[in-house]
């Protein structure tokens, strides 16, 4: 069994460029009338990521061992293109972090610069560039255009530390950040997942009052919550590929997407925390939304809103 781990961990260093193959822009994979939805569309451009977290939901799906990334922007485009033209007066938000991370893998491929460059001639677009890596130097001097938004997956340096293996320290991706925001570029925070340890009150707290340092509270584009969720049948896997986790020993329960979570009263709890400590450190009430979360649980959260 720990033989299957190391070859699922060892596969993810190698990079492959393959070409696009059918449909690459889609709606989120988990959307569900029952859940609050951000309405983002996905631009699979990437498939697996040189990262390692442990609650990566990927180590379910891609196990053929290997990182790919689509070299073609052009027909990419194409796709992007006819798709938002049938909806002009819409503003389409359009991601590419579904099956990885935008920018990770950006020095060896330039594809987000690519992108970058196409997205600053759209109208009715916004690119959205998530990342854990602190890799932004290819992207500094692009023309943007202000279409497109640079987004942080963020949590505590418990958690990097133990949990977001080979990912860089929190301190490296706040630095990555104050450089794009000088760059001009809007930046998105998603503190997701939260995930429970002993201190975590005060870990979310120091968070958030080293972000609100990070960068302007008038850059700030928009704010994502959620809480720490997996599929029951990742549970083996997780523990098989991260020996050492605490994810899997706290109590959960199934939600009606067949995912576990805390329990409700636990989230609703994090998220207010989470919730409070972004107004005390953070000016201008920048939106701020549940992701993958009931409606029910959203109304709980004391001013959260619902994006749409
Ligand atoms: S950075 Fe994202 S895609 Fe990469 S391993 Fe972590 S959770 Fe998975």
């Amino acid at each position: 069994m720990y033989a299957d781990s190391l070859n699922y961990r060892d596969g993810k260093k190698e990079i492959g460029i393959i070409p696009k193959k059918g449909e690459a822009m889609g709606t989120c994979a988990t959307f569900s009338r029952k859940y609050i939805c951000c309405r983002v569309h996905v631009l699979r451009t990437v498939q697996n990521c040189p990262f390692e977290c442990s609650y990566c939901f990927l180590q379910h799906y891609l196990t053929d061992g290997l990182t790919k990334a689509v070299d073609d922007t052009a027909t990419l485009m194409q796709e992007v293109k006819e798709k938002i033209s049938r909806q002009p007066r819409r503003l389409f938000r359009i991601g590419t972090w579904e099956l990885g991370d935008s920018l990770a893998l950006e020095e060896k491929t330039g594809q987000a610069a690519g992108l970058v460059r196409e997205f600053a001639r759209l109208d009715n677009a916004v690119l959205e560039l998530k990342t854990k890596s602190d890799c932004v130097e290819p992207i500094l001097g692009l023309e943007h255009r202000g279409k497109t938004v640079v987004s942080w997956s963020l949590n505590t340096g418990h958690v990097i530390e133990t949990e977001e293996h080979l990912t860089p320290s929190l301190g490296s991706r706040l630095q990555a950040m104050g450089r794009a925001a000088a760059a001009g570029y809007l930046i998105g925070l998603h503190f997701d997942p939260m995930i429970l340890y002993e201190g975590w009150e005060q870990g979310y707290e120091s968070l958030a009052r080293q972000v609100s340092e990070a960068v302007p509270h008038e850059q700030i584009a928009w704010i994502s919550i959620g809480s720490l969720r997996f599929n029951p049948a990742m549970k083996k896997t997780i523990e098989n590929n991260y020996p050492g986790t605490r994810l899997t020993c706290a109590e959960m329960v199934t939600g009606d997407d067949g995912k576990m979570r805390y329990v409700k009263p636990l989230r609703v709890g994090m998220y207010r925390h989470m919730y409070a400590v972004l107004k005390k450190y953070i000016s201008g009430n920048p939106l701020t939304y549940l992701c993958m979360e009931r409606w029910d649980v959203g109304c709980m959260g004391q001013g959260i809103r619902p994006a749409s």
